[in-house]
Formats: structure tokens, C-alpha cells, sequence
């Protein structure tokens, strides 16, 4: 018989269906007894006999039986399906479940994240991370048509690439055919995106996976995240403020019509506003901290170009150099400033635009710079040695090429969705998060390789240094 999905059996009164799912919950009474068959659209309650004794709950069973309306007083509001209820005529128990290790009937929010993630694949069958994963997909399908709808073009830049520094440390992955050479994984797809301007396809954008072996933090996922990496030629920093200030507020009056965004236009601090007014460059501007369908969006704008260089900062070069970039070295120094590059480049505003919502940073941005002069000057403030600027060496050639004046931003998928759902943790907007030590959700990876593995690639492991 053709499967009926759950939510559909409220149009099937005085009909038998056949229902595909898991035991969500059992209530015996005697000889009767009541179960709430789940399927991925929703609950729907189950009346029979002993021939449903043998399903347990999170069982996966076949029902077949008749639709039938549940009288008034006993309809359930709080259940799409509330009005009917199946009496079982038969049940197939397909596949048995053990007493699972977590309960899956609550939020969640208080059980053990290691459990939760060792579990991960039952966790996922909680309610709320059922629907943040729908919510999910159906934003990244909205913000893509939105996107095509404007011309922009969808396209995959490369995993195994050459650093792409965002200010964190590169994942490095060994190369077997060029021993004792390494891919880095990207930190975002910058300079792809930046050499596709080159190439003249002049709006792109991708969602794409990023990779920087940080330390771990709350609002951040340690390892990889996603985010929504968009480029555009010939443009100014206001047209990219409005296109992304567009595309949220249409995808989000979409998705969440229950939502309401506080101020429109999006609110405009520079940077210096923002540390002074707030003490943040990340403000949380809601008028109302409580109201957990505010979303408030601001602008923070002119950033200085440079910050102090820290001890552990990627950028340090030859030991000299003093600067690190705050967004990254590809920003472009506000036209106003140029001249200041040499004499006091820490008054050198930058043409950065980060994105903030609700006091989470949710993405960040930049025009470009496109003259290679103007880039080989923040490499040598940066104080890259004439080594690392080589490893750049493939985009100042491009520059010469004709290169169109470009911008971008890119703000995070996992980042936007928690901040707007109001969730406090990133893991709760992923499908297989790493945990915060760095484990991988189920798989527990990393692990050892095999001499055999090792030996392909020419490495050998040499015991971690004592502290
Ligand atoms: N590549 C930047 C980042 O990952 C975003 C951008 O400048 O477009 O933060």
C-alpha cells in the first residue's frame, strides 16, 4: 500500500492509510493502548490493541488502519493532527529500538553536549533541532534565489588550496604526491572570489565552508562553519550594505513573518561611535532584550585599517612590523587615508563594513584593494617577508590583468540563524558540530593514521614537546 504521510491524514477521514515511522511515545490502558506514531511531518495518535504491544518507543513500525474524526471533545489543538486519530488495523514492527541514551522529548538544552553529540543523529530527532535544521535549509534556498533573482552566479571555489588568512591559524593537509609539500584548507574562499572578479564574472557568491583551527568559543564552532561568501565588481560600499540590507529583510519577513527587524534602514555607527556609545563594536540594539522576536541590525562601519600586532598573530613576518590587519590584508584604506599610509597608518581607516545582530557579530566585508602598489604597501606594513608576500604573488599578477574595482561580504549562515532563532549556541543551527574541545560530533575524529598512511605521505611523527 502507498505510504500517507502523518501530516496529510486529516484529509483522510473513513479512509485506511499506511504510516511509515517512529514510536514517538506509548501510553498503555489496559487493553488498549495509544501510541504517537512520528514521521518528518509531524505526530499523529495511534488507538489499538495488543497488536501494537510490540512496538516500543523510537521502534520504526508500519501501521495500517482507518482514519477516524475524534470526537469533539476530544480533539487535541496543540497537534496539527488533533482532529483524527488511526485505529490500527495492522502493525509491523520494521525495525527494533534499545532504550535510547538520551531523552529526545525535551529541548534538550540541559542534557551533557558530549552525550548530545555522541548521540548526534538522535539528538536530531528532537523537535526543536528538527526544525532548526528545516529552517536552515529553507533560508540557504530562499537567500539563493533571491541571489540568482539579481544575477549573481553560484559557484565552488577549491577545498585543498594555499592559505587564505583570515587571522587564524591554517588546517594543513599533506600532499602525497608532492611529499613535504601541504594544502591549506581556506579560511574563507577570499582570494577565489576576488580572482573570479578578475575573470569578469562580477557577481558571485557561494555558500561556502570555512576552516580556521581556532580556540574554541561559544559563538563560534571550532573547526569549520559556513558562510554566505558574495563579491561584486564595479561597486561602492554603500551598494553593498543595501543589497545585503535587502536580502535579509525579504528572506527573513519570508521565513519568520513572526519576526519583526527594529529599525529600517539598518542603524550606521563607525567604529569609534560604537566602542564610545556602547562599549562594544558589536552593540546589541534592541529596545527590547526580552523580546525574543526582535532582531536588531546595525551597520559598523569605518574601522581603523590596522591593529596593534599580537604575539600570536599570524601576520608577523620579520619582527618588525607593528600592524595587523583588522578585517584582512585585502581591505581596501578609505580613499581619504591613502596618503597616511606612510606617515601614520594607524589613523588609516579601512573600508570594512561588519554586520551585527542582535550584539553578535554576523558577518563582515570589505571593498577591495585592486592596485597592486597599494596591496605590496600593507604587505610590507604587515611586515610579510618577501617569502610570505610570494605566496600571494598569483593575485598581484592577476591585478594586472584588468581588474575591475570589487567589494564583497560574507556573513555566516550558522551565525544569522542563531542569532535570529535566539538560540546560544552555534552546535544548535549545525546538523554535526564539532564539540568545543574539538571532537568531531559521532565520529570522534581526529585519530591516529596508519604507519602505512604515514609513510605514503613522507611524515613521521614526532612526540608533542612538554610544557
Ligand atoms: N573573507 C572575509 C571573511 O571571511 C569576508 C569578506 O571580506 O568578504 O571574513
Amino acid at each position: 500500500m502507498v505510504r500517507t504521510i502523518i501530516k496529510d491524514t486529516p484529509n483522510k477521514i473513513g479512509e485506511v492509510v499506511t504510516l511509515n515511522g517512529w514510536v514517538h511515545s506509548r501510553r498503555d490502558h489496559g487493553k488498549i493502548i495509544f501510541l504517537d506514531l512520528r514521521d518528518r511531518s509531524g505526530l499523529v495518535q495511534v488507538v489499538g490493541d495488543q497488536i501494537l504491544d510490540p512496538l516500543k518507543p523510537e521502534s520504526v513500525v508500519e501501521i495500517t488502519g482507518l482514519v477516524k474524526a475524534r470526537p469533539e471533545k476530544l480533539i487535541n489543538p496543540h497537534l496539527t493532527t488533533g482532529s483524527i486519530e488511526i485505529e490500527a488495523q495492522s502493525a509491523t514492527l520494521i525495525s527494533p529500538a534499545k532504550d535510547l541514551p538520551l531523552p529526545i522529548d525535551s529541548d534538550g538544552y540541559d542534557i551533557d553536549e558530549s552525550v548530545r553529540l555522541k548521540y548526534r543523529y538522535l539528538d536530531l530527532r528532537r523537535p526543536r533541532l528538527q526544525n532548526n535544521l528545516r529552517l536552515r535549509s529553507q533560508l540557504a534556498n530562499l537567500i539563493r534565489q533571491h541571489l540568482i533573482k539579481q544575477d549573481f552566479v553560484e559557484i565552488e571555489t577549491p577545498i585543498l588550496t594555499k592559505t587564505t588568512p583570515e587571522g587564524a591559524r591554517d588546517f594543513l593537509v599533506p600532499s602525497r604526491l608532492q611529499p613535504g609539500n601541504f594544502y591549506a584548507l581556506p579560511q574563507s574562499p577570499q582570494q577565489y572570489k576576488q580572482l573570479l572578479m578578475v575573470a569578469g564574472m562580477e557577481r558571485y557568491f557561494q555558500f561556502a565552508r570555512c576552516f580556521r583551527d581556532e580556540d574554541p568559543r561559544h559563538d563560534r564552532a571550532y573547526g569549520e562553519f559556513t558562510q554566505l561568501d558574495i563579491e561584486l565588481s564595479f561597486v561602492t560600499q554603500e551598494d553593498i550594505l543595501q543589497l545585503t540590507e535587502e536580502l535579509f529583510t525579504t528572506t527573513i519577513q519570508q521565513l519568520f513573518p513572526h519576526k519583526h527587524i527594529s529599525k529600517s534602514p539598518w542603524p550606521r555607527l563607525s567604529h569609534a561611535q560604537a566602542v564610545k556609545e556602547y562599549g562594544s563594536d558589536k552593540p546589541d540594539l534592541r529596545q527590547d532584550k526580552n523580546n525574543p522576536d526582535e532582531l536588531s541590525f546595525a551597520w559598523v562601519l569605518d574601522f581603523p585599517l590596522f591593529t596593534q600586532q599580537s604575539d600570536s598573530d599570524f601576520y608577523h613576518g620579520s619582527g618588525s612590523a607593528k600592524f595587523a590587519p583588522s578585517h584582512h590584508m585585502f581591505t581596501a584604506p578609505h580613499p581619504e587615508d591613502i596618503k597616511l599610509l606612510d606617515s601614520d597608518p594607524q589613523k588609516v581607516r579601512g573600508l570594512q563594513h561588519d554586520l551585527v545582530l542582535n550584539g553578535y557579530e554576523v558577518g563582515g566585508g570589505s571593498i577591495r584593494i585592486h592596485q597592486p602598489e597599494i596591496q605590496q604597501k600593507i604587505f610590507q606594513l604587515i611586515g610579510f617577508t618577501p617569502q610570505q608576500q610570494a605566496q600571494f604573488e598569483h593575485l598581484l599578477t592577476a591585478f594586472t590583468y584588468g581588474v575591475p574595482p570589487h567589494g564583497g561580504i560574507a556573513p555566516g549562515l550558522d551565525r544569522l540563524l542563531m542569532a535570529i532563532l535566539g538560540e546560544p549556541s552555534l552546535r544548535e543551527t549545525i546538523a554535526f558540530p564539532a564539540s568545543g574541545s574539538g571532537l568531531t560530533a559521532v565520529v570522534n575524529a581526529p585519530s591516529p593514521a596508519t604507519t602505512e598512511q604515514l609513510e605514503e605521505l613522507h611524515l613521521a611523527i614526532t612526540q608533542p614537546k612538554k610544557k
